[in-house]
């Protein structure tokens, strides 16, 4: 039906549909099911990201190596403040981000969006944009599909795997799929979630992976931070008008050979970046 985003693009133009409803349809098509059972599987995956997004915001949620945990708290006591300087939705998206980030490095159950470190900005950016706009649950789950859309699309072109591609694969594919989600929601066109999506990985090409000890938490959890701000402004600026010159096909492909370019050390071997500080090599020796 569609592989690269300008056939998606043609798709919805040609039947002036949106990007989630071509994905629903397309696989309604490829794995048979009917509509409601489509939809009703979409409200489990969002129920669990609602879950790994507030589970850590009261609570510290310490993950199994005990390297981290506990931060989602203190960004959402420091949000309830009121004296931020990023403000209430900026902060409560961070909050809600390592809190995925925070129950996944805890052996909690997450959905991986595209993956289990990249975990957290789908979620927060679909949440914090569904409070603002008081957006329904069934608006939620629609701009999961485009979320999904766009990620398939990443996938089959590129990588979404930090270990091929390094964290702009995941955190950048996330937040890629994030922005073009909530354009959707709030009523951008689907041209517009392309830009957006665009932005979202031009932001942050060549990030590198470099989890300390190997371990999906540092600085992996602050990339989900980030990672969905990412998302949030990407979103903004393609709803501006802003447009991407480069379109969206070819920021994908621009980001694999990125990837490809990369050296080992820096695609989740643990042997470059942060991980390979003195400090990283010190929390390595202790806990491994
Ligand atoms: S640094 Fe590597 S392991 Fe951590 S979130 Fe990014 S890609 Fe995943």
């Amino acid at each position: 039906m569609y592989n690269k985003g300008n056939e998606l693009l043609k798709l919805c133009n040609e039947q002036n549909k949106k990007i989630s409803e071509i994905v629903i349809a397309k696989e309604m098509a490829e794995r048979g099911l009917p509509y409601e059972e489509l939809i009703d599987n979409m409200k489990l995956v969002l129920d669990t990201m609602i879950s790994s997004s507030k589970s850590a915001l009261n609570k510290e949620v310490i993950s199994v190596s005990k390297l981290t945990g506990g931060d989602a708290k203190k960004v959402e006591k420091y949000k309830n403040m009121g004296n931020t300087i990023c403000g209430e939705i900026i902060n409560s998206a961070m909050a809600m981000a390592l809190s995925t980030s925070e129950v996944n490095a805890s052996m909690g159950k997450i959905v991986a969006a595209p993956t289990a470190g990249a975990s957290g900005i789908l979620p927060s950016a679909i949440i914090i944009v569904s409070e603002k706009y008081n957006l329904s649950e069934k608006e939620m789950i629609y701009g999961l599909f485009t979320a999904g859309g766009i990620g398939e699309i990443i996938a089959k072109n590129a990588t979404i795997s930090g270990a091929e591609g390094g964290c702009q694969a995941e955190c950048g594919a996330a937040a890629a799929m994030a922005a073009g989600a909530i354009i959707e929601m709030i009523g951008g066109e689907p041209e517009t979630s392309l830009h957006g999506a665009s932005f979202a990985l031009l932001n942050i090409m060549g990030l590198v992976c470099d989890p300390v000890a190997g371990l999906v938490e540092f600085p992996c959890a602050l990339r989900n931070a980030s990672g969905v701000i990412n998302a949030l402004v990407s979103a903004d600026l393609a709803m501006a008008g802003v447009k991407s010159m480069v379109p969206f096909d070819e920021v994908v492909e621009a980001m694999y050979k990125v990837g490809k370019a990369m050296p080992e050390s820096l695609r989740e071997t643990a042997l470059g970046g942060v991980a390979a500080t003195p400090t990283g090599e010190d929390i390595k020796r202790r806990i491994l």
